[in-house]
């Protein structure tokens, strides 16, 4: 087992690394552990145009590297392991990492965030990674004049379709409801532009496609209308799941507090979670803002409350 830490934050979204800031700032020692996606979800989206300081918009991962920038600047060390397993009996806590190795911290800050949630209609084991995906940034490039579809409502939705446009001859946003959850804004967007059409009160029944040995083609997909229950089947090049995302709490349940849908609760206005010196940040505790700008104030928050509480502790 490595040296005791003073901090250690778990994931490095706009939160984790926010809270990284502050507490390099505020000269306690601290460890970041970025986990399997640097950069946190932010890495897997095109421009940011609504974090405050950044009138002509920021690329994702640009800003991404901005933060990790500025937490180092202030003392915080990154370690590019994803820890896999926790122990919050006793404090210091332990944490364990895909590394095989062990650490130990006084007060751990948890900003693991969360990830895209997926459809796992009929098909779905066949086709993921050839013709379904939850990233339009990341697999986007690999359907260059494809007929595409994306699944859901809300902002991701439109923001997936409006940039697979960039690639695609069309696409077809699928919506379970008739009417959208997505800001006006970004409907209008995606309504203007012509390659974009929707499927109101759809639901995605099955994928369906070509398979030869490890080869896999997505070619079509089989959608039921609520209101009407008619199933239709339409030719699919490929998939995008657009439909929210679970907070990344798995590891943490069996000793900190989360709710009905797994997100950790913290106290009040505050970031304390169930065991005093853990704290929690970001979309890991929020369902409802979930926006970069509110991830890294309660990033803020974060480390201050993890700053005071190792003072009263001495
Ligand atoms: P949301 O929870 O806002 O929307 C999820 C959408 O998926 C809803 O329309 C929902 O339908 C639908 N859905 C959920 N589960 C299923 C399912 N099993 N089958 C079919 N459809 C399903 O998540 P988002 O990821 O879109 O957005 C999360 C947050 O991030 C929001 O606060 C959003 O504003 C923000 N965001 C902002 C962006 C920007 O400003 N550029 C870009 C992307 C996200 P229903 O409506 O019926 O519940």
């Amino acid at each position: 087992m490595g040296k005791n830490q003073k901090l250690i934050i778990i994931g490095s979204g706009p939160a984790g690394f926010t809270a990284a800031i502050y507490a390099g700032r505020a000269n306690i020692d601290t460890t970041i552990f970025e986990g399997m996606q640097p950069g946190g979800q932010l890495t897997t989206t095109t421009e940011i145009e609504n974090f405050p300081g950044f009138p002509d918009g920021i690329q994702g991962p640009e800003m991404m590297e901005m933060f990790r920038k500025q937490a180092h600047k202030f003392g915080a060390k990154s370690i590019f392991e994803s820890i896999n397993k926790v122990d919050f009996s006793n404090c210091p806590f332990k944490l364990f990492s895909d590394a095989n190795k062990e650490y130990s911290a006084d007060a751990v800050i948890i900003a693991t965030g969360a990830t895209a949630r997926k459809l796992y209609a009929k098909g779905y084991e066949d086709f993921w990674g050839f013709g379904i995906s939850a990233c339009a940034t990341c697999d986007g490039f690999f359907y260059k004049d494809a007929k595409i579809f994306v699944i859901g409502g809300g902002d991701t939705a439109m923001e997936e379709a409006i940039y697979l446009t960039h690639f695609g001859k069309s696409v077809t946003v699928i919506h379970r409801r008739d009417e959208f959850r997505a800001s006006k804004i970004m409907v209008e967007r995606a309504k203007k532009n012509p390659k974009i059409s929707f499927f109101m009160d759809s639901v995605l029944e099955e994928f369906i496609g070509e398979k030869s040995g490890p080869i896999r083609k997505l070619t079509a997909i089989k959608l039921k209308n609520v209101k009407t229950d008619e199933i239709t089947e339409h030719q699919a090049d490929g998939v995008f799941f657009g439909i929210g995302h679970v907070p990344n709490t798995e590891i943490f349940k069996e000793f900190i507090e989360t709710d009905e849908n797994g997100y950790i609760i913290t106290k009040g206005k505050s970031t304390h979670t169930s065991v005093p010196g853990v704290f929690a940040c970001g979309d890991v505790q929020d369902f409802t803002y979930r926006q970069a700008t509110t991830a890294a104030g309660s990033g803020c928050s974060a480390a201050i409350d993890a700053e005071r509480w190792l003072g009263e502790q001495g």
